[in-house]
């Protein structure tokens, strides 16, 4: 049985063509997928009745499944997702004035190991298909729609997705371009670029690719002004040092749209002065907003927060070197759902990769 929800637009019209139907059947299916929610093949009426019956028999759209959910007391709201028997991942949903967003997972755990991350310190099991990173804003899109949440303005209640959970989505490539063809597509979501935000610490030749493939909007998890320190703290950074992914980025945009920076802020680790001036000088000439996270905890973590005195002193450097500045605000911490605190369940962890 093949899963139609691993396939985008192109691999739909495939799919029909080699079942000697016509290219509009893709655009068809789409729109019952993913804009009128339908998942039985029985309810497609505008399918001929042979078609369903065959569909039934050589396909299906399977989903994740929601496990459970628990809301915080600011609003934002995680769900434990269940992939198979021994693997789930988390999402977030954060409703915010004006927009509401998804936080999505990319990978099983995460094989980069920062030193900061939750997921990181799960280790890593397995990529998520491209069903299962769209299934998860399938979910999403009912359990808000069904909660009264409407977005005005927009056909989905859901406005942003942002690929921030757990995992690193660059080194699941193929599989997130797809789930990201599909958010894009007018027959499904019809998210404009401007409104997926893929983050990544940096996987240079992949994000080569990406400007290509799919140029969504781009988050960057720096964390450090220099490579000693992002040695450290993202190991990944001696593969792909800092010069040459600030290069990266500066071509990604072409000097038309910024590209955001995370720095997570630590507290004595990089967080001074110092670092804030180094930072500004790494970035200078480039168009970025700079987002500061504050540490977010979880059990046995070896760092801490920085004061919010350090932060506002860390901002303000940067905001008079003219860069783009904010902290961001801490949401969902009572559920451990913020920044870096996603854990999900993984098992049958394999070895790390790079
Ligand atoms: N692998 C991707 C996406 C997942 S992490 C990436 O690294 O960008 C999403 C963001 O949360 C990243 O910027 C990550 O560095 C940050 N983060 C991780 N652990 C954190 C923590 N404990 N507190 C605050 N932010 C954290």
């Amino acid at each position: 049985m093949i899963n139609l929800l691993n396939l985008d637009r192109e691999e739909l019209i495939t799919f029909f063509a080699e079942l000697g139907e016509k290219s509009f059947r893709a655009t068809q299916i789409m729109k019952w997928v993913y804009q009128k929610n339908v998942l039985e093949f029985a309810d497609m009426t505008n399918l001929s009745k042979d078609l369903r019956q065959r569909l039934q028999t050589i396909a299906c759209l399977k989903l994740p499944e929601i496990q459970t959910m628990q809301i915080a007391q600011d609003g934002t709201r995680k769900w434990l997702v269940q992939l198979d028997s021994g693997n789930s991942i988390e999402m977030v949903f954060i409703p915010e004035e004006g927009r509401n967003t998804l936080c999505i997972s990319s990978q099983v755990g995460c094989a980069l190991d920062c030193t900061f991350c939750a997921t990181g310190k799960q280790g890593f099991n397995r990529n998520l298909t491209t069903s299962e990173i769209i299934g998860q804003l399938w979910l999403a899109e009912q359990i808000i729609i069904a909660d009264g949440y409407v977005t005005e303005n927009f056909k989905h209640a859901i406005s942003n997705v942002v690929i921030m959970g757990m995992g690193e989505p660059l080194t699941n490539f193929d599989n997130v371009v797809k789930a990201m063809r599909i958010m894009l597509d007018d027959f499904a979501y019809g998210l404009s670029r401007r409104r997926i935000t893929l983050s990544t610490v940096g996987i240079i030749p992949a994000l080569i690719k990406l400007k290509d493939q799919c140029p969504v909007s781009l988050a960057i998890s720096l964390h450090a002004p220099n490579n000693d320190l992002r040695n450290q703290l993202i190991p990944i950074n001696k593969k792909y040092p800092l010069a040459d992914l600030i290069k990266t980025c500066r071509d990604y945009t072409q000097g038309n749209r910024h590209v955001t920076f995370e720095y997570v802020m630590l507290k004595d680790i990089n967080d001074s002065p110092f670092h804030a001036k180094e930072l500004a000088k790494l970035l200078h000439g480039i168009l970025a907003k700079i987002n500061l996270i504050p540490f977010n905890p979880f059990p046995n973590a070896a760092y801490q927060r920085s004061t919010t005195e350090t932060i506002d002193n860390f901002r303000n450097i940067l905001i008079q070197a003219g860069l783009v500045t904010i902290t961001r605000k801490i949401r969902g911490d009572d559920i451990n759902a913020a920044c870096g605190q996603l854990a999900g369940k993984v098992q049958n962890m394999r070895a790390k990769v790079d």
